[in-house]
């Protein structure tokens, strides 16, 4: 797979990281982030969700059902996201190499 370079990237520095994003509750993985600059986890694009066939208004785990996240649009950017609660998500750096994402499986 190959980290997305746009607009977006640019405007955080350039700078992004691959992130394996986990359930918090029950530690089930959830999908893979493309991190684009520092700075904490808050809000979630949509765009930068790969290995995940969700577009969901709310973000839930599929193992658990816990309640993660709710879509909205960021506004400074027109983006679509989903706004985190408070600890709901782990998340560990991965390296991109050590990744397969399946055929089929939609990237936002
Ligand atoms: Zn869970």
């Amino acid at each position: 797979m190959e980290l997305k370079n746009d607009k977006y990237k640019r405007n955080r520095g350039g700078h992004s990281r691959l992130l394996d994003i986990t359930c918090t509750k029950c530690k089930e993985h959830l999908f893979y982030y493309q991190k684009d600059g520092p700075g904490i986890l808050k809000r979630l694009y949509l765009d930068r969700i790969f290995g995940a066939n969700t577009n969901d208004k709310k973000l839930v785990c599929g193992n658990c059902k816990e309640l993660l996240g709710v879509q909205y649009v960021y506004k400074k950017e027109k983006r679509l996201a989903y706004r985190l609660f408070s600890g709901a998500v782990n998340k560990k750096i991965v390296s991109k190499s050590k990744i397969y994402i399946m055929p089929g499986w939609r990237n936002w």
